[in-house]
């Protein structure tokens, strides 16, 4: 399968936001977006660039999203779709489809410190769901299942090691971390405020629906 492999500071600055794709260093000074000369949008004439139109607005907050989830056009596209079969509302719905995903939940628990380095460890199936092996980073979890790690030494010292990695980091409502045991449970369904990016749903789900 395809994935990025090009700077992914550049995609912060891109979007204006910080999109958390480099674990612990986007906490620290280090950040790019942390210093201002750094701060603006790659490529030489970046300045120059006016407010953009309708279609440019409405681009971004996919892309922004796409980036922070680390998805590529076809994943996005499949996750808008099930979104809009869904009784709720399209954006909310896909926003709380993809907080679902196994790796967002393996990153946001602090088993893994970004969703990069949680889709390595489920693809090397350091990780189980329910006490089986899911290798599948897009796996959406439902409520009351309960990640866990591999009952390896290998696996447990990673996870730990992890975890006291990403201590400082918010916990969840709608997760419950056991640090001892290393096992994350799906306590509720993420709500619309979990989301920790600032996009505007709406956006998409005008963009995608066309
Ligand atoms: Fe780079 Fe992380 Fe800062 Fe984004 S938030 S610019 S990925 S260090």
């Amino acid at each position: 399968m395809s994935r990025y492999i090009g700077p992914v500071c550049r995609l912060c600055r891109r979007e204006g936001i910080k999109l958390m794709l480099k674990g612990p260093r986007c906490d620290s000074a280090k950040c790019p977006m942390e210093k201002q000369w750094r701060s603006n949008p790659p490529g030489m004439h970046a300045w120059r660039r006016g407010k953009g139109s309708g279609y440019s607005l409405r681009l971004r907050e996919k892309q922004k999203v796409k980036r922070y989830y680390g998805l590529f056009e076809t994943q996005f596209i499949r996750y808008f779709r099930l979104a809009e079969r869904s009784k709720e509302n399209t954006g909310t719905a896909l926003l709380q489809i993809l907080e679902r995903r196994l790796d967002n939940v393996v990153c946001k628990s602090g088993l893994a410190p970004s969703r990069k380095s949680g889709r390595v460890m489920i693809k090397d199936g350091h990780v189980y769901v329910n006490g089986r092996c899911v290798d599948r980073p897009g796996h959406l979890l439902r409520q009351g299942d309960v990640v866990g790690v591999k009952p390896s030494d290998r696996s447990k010292k990673l996870a730990k090691t992890n975890l006291e990695l990403t201590e400082g980091r918010s916990p969840q409502p709608w997760l419950q971390v056991d640090a001892e045991k290393m096992q994350v449970t799906v306590i509720a369904m993420p709500a619309r405020d979990d989301v920790q990016i600032p996009v505007e749903e709406q956006l998409i789900v005008e963009m995608c629906s066309r």
